[in-house]
């Protein structure tokens, strides 16, 4: 499999993996690692409830919707230059 958005432009570059938001291929180059939370939940109180965290891939179109509103949970950086408002 190959990269989608180095084949759009002409570019044949070998994928390392698949956006989890879009399903395009990612290179090395273009993929993104964020992480993605898991919650496990055991029973009704907040202390039966813990979070672990897994890897999230996506490719850059994806990562940049994905840093607008949810930097902080995914961990994608917010794209340069780009006025997004931390809360
Ligand atoms: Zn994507
Ligand atoms: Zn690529």
């Amino acid at each position: 499999m190959h990269c989608l958005d180095c084949f759009l432009v002409g570019d044949d570059r070998p994928a390392v993996g698949v956006c989890t938001s879009c399903g395009a291929a990612v290179c090395r180059d273009c993929v993104r690692i964020g992480r993605h939370p898991i919650t496990h939940v055991t029973g009704f109180s907040s202390a039966d409830r813990s979070v672990t965290e897994t890897r999230q891939l996506a490719c850059p179109s994806c990562a940049t919707a994905l840093s607008v509103r949810h930097s902080r949970e995914y961990g994608f950086a917010p794209p340069a230059g780009s006025a997004v408002e931390m809360q």
